[in-house]
């Protein structure tokens, strides 16, 4: 347990001093919540005890003083212990989340693609979110309770040691075992309630995705009667982990309650003063340092089942690595060669390439043809180094490609994938991912170019909002997006894997005389089923 909270705990060395005044804070509030009760209950109990001996000198002043000052302090360190220690779970959080990106940058698209995309996204706001108990409910509370069990010690032991000696005893069993016992009865709920969180997610969000599938295939009903009843369980299992909550604040109210009737009878044993309602009511404050742990123990299988989904995240290697600076290579044409490449996929029996070898000059235009699942994508993803031949090298210009840094990679190919994704944002932005830097006048011109102007014809012009929620496009549109991007990222190696796949006759047509046009200077590798662009062609491989 302890191993797998450990990076997280370790987190806060960084915000020490800020912990440090947490703490602090809790510790006053605390202190003076058990103040405030035990000196009103002493000055209750010494008031009646004036009257009742027949005395009449007693300083009411100061203890009344005491109880207002108690109050007040209680009350304004609660508030600034609130602000301090949800700042700092903020800020943790923070720290968090933006690991987490920093982690899954590098990550390379197949190693991102074993979770689901809602997946990931839980992982990111439910999980992380999840470890703010670790240190709101869990770190704070237990600290600051095992310094305020020591301090009532030290001060109840000036006054009677043994009752102090088993008040302490009582308070710290309670601290250390009933914590326990509430952690093994919640801690399945917590797995399966941070699991059902997650599913049900996944299940919205796909439900949402494919509302117009599931309309169509009048779905719907069966899909949200699946979705619902994850709900009701989901539900049911909260109102279980509410009553194992509500159980464990009685368990401590029962405990205090014995305790201080075994105090009441033990005190009255020895003296009979006004002393008798201090230790009691230092009794029945003790209530509220514990209740609140137990109650956090349940969540803490939710806890550890967040961590470690977390920590799968934190600890992965990216599987493909570049070097920090590579070689610089000319970038003003492209040759490429393949010596011997061997590949397969992991955990697959049949290699996908033995031996291949080939070279492609710069400026030839290559048609790369074979039957489905031969591996045609798999070769641009070898160029692309989303994966990694297993033996043999591809040269870039002469240069291994794995001798290039990725930003020098990036800016030597240009890719127009099978499916383009269309953001939603708008049109310029679409664009810009092709080049940060283009102009507006660059991004008109590659739309005449590609013959998309006539999106710029709204008022909106190039803030036209694409993607969801804004203008929708057709198949032959997104294509040509997709090679408009490709042409402002202006590298000498273009890849094209089946960009006329789904067109009608005419839009592809119209499609290869545009690559024509447009890559007649360049490296072009287009992956293809039909050879009726055969004149686009320089030379056809046949995987
Ligand atoms: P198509 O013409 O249908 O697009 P392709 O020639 O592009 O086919 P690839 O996508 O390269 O085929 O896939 C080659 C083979 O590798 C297929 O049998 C496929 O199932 C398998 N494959 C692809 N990606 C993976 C992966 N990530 N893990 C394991 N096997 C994979
Ligand atoms: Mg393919």
């Amino acid at each position: 347990m302890l191993a797998i909270l450990r990076p997280y705990i370790a987190l806060y060395k960084h915000y020490f001093w800020q912990i440090l005044i947490g703490l602090s804070l809790s510790i006053l509030t605390l202190f003076a919540s058990v103040f405030l009760l035990s000196l009103s209950g002493w000055f209750l109990a010494s008031t009646a005890f004036v009257g009742v001996a027949g005395l009449y000198t007693f300083n009411y002043m100061l203890p009344a003083a005491g109880v207002r000052g108690a109050a007040i302090t209680r009350t304004a360190a609660r508030y600034m212990e609130r602000l301090v220690d949800h700042d700092t779970t903020f800020k943790i959080l923070a720290y968090l989340r933006t690991l987490a990106f920093r982690k899954i940058l590098p990550l390379s698209a197949n190693q991102l693609a074993q979770y689901q995309r809602a997946d990931l996204l839980n992982r990111f706001i439910v999980d992380i979110d999840a470890l703010d108990h670790l240190y709101l409910k869990l770190f704070s509370p237990i600290v600051t309770a095992l310094i305020i069990i020591v301090m009532l010690f030290v001060g109840l032991s000036t006054i009677n040691l043994p009752i102090a000696l088993i008040i302490t005893i009582v308070l710290t069993i309670t601290l250390l075992a009933v914590p326990i016992i509430f952690y093994q009865a919640g801690k399945q709920l917590g797995v399966t309630l941070a699991q059902q969180q997650s599913e049900y997610r996944l299940l919205l969000i796909n439900y949402l995705q494919g509302q117009a599938e599931l309309t169509l295939f009048n779905a719907q009903l069966r899909y949200r009667a699946k979705l619902d009843e994850l709900e009701t369980n989901w539900l049911r299992n909260q109102q279980r982990q509410s009553t194992l909550m509500a159980l464990s604040s009685a368990v401590v109210l029962l405990i205090v309650g014995f305790l201080t009737l075994l105090v009441l009878w033990l005190i009255t044993q020895y003296t009979l003063s006004p002393l008798v309602a201090l230790f009691v009511f230092v009794c029945l404050a003790s209530a509220e340092i514990l209740t609140p742990i137990p109650g956090a123990f349940i969540f803490l299988g939710q806890v550890l089942t967040s961590a470690t989904r977390t920590s799968a995240i934190f600890n992965q290697t990216p599987n493909i690595k570049f070097v920090k600076s590579g070689k610089t290579i000319d970038l003003s044409s492209a040759k490429l060669q393949f010596k011997q490449i061997n590949f397969s996929y992991p955990n697959q029996p049949f290699a996908i390439l033995t031996n291949f070898s080939l070279t492609i000059q710069a400026g030839e235009h290559i048609g790369l043809i074979g039957k489905t699942g031969c591996g045609k994508s798999t070769l641009l993803s070898l160029i692309n180094r989303a994966w990694e031949p297993n033996s043999g090298n591809i040269y870039f210009n002469d240069t291994p490609l794995n001798q290039l840094d990725e930003k020098t990679l990036r800016q030597a190919i240009a890719v127009v994938p099978q499916i383009i994704t269309i953001f939603s944002d708008s049109l310029r932005q679409n664009l810009l991912i092709g080049d940060q830097q283009a102009t507006d006048q660059q991004l008109i011109a590659v739309l005449q170019q590609v013959e998309l102007d006539k999106l710029l014809t709204t008022q909106e012009g190039l803030d036209l909002p694409l993607g969801q929620g804004g203008r929708s496009l057709s198949g032959g549109e997104i294509r040509r997006i997709g090679i408009a991007r490709a042409l402002l990222h202006n590298s000498p190696l273009i890849l094209m894997d089946e960009p006329t796949e789904s067109l009608d006759q005419q839009t592809e047509q119209q499609i290869i005389a545009l690559i024509k046009q447009t890559c007649k200077d360049k490296t072009l590798i287009m992956v293809t089923h039909r050879l009726t662009h055969d004149p686009l062609f320089d030379r056809i491989i046949s995987l």
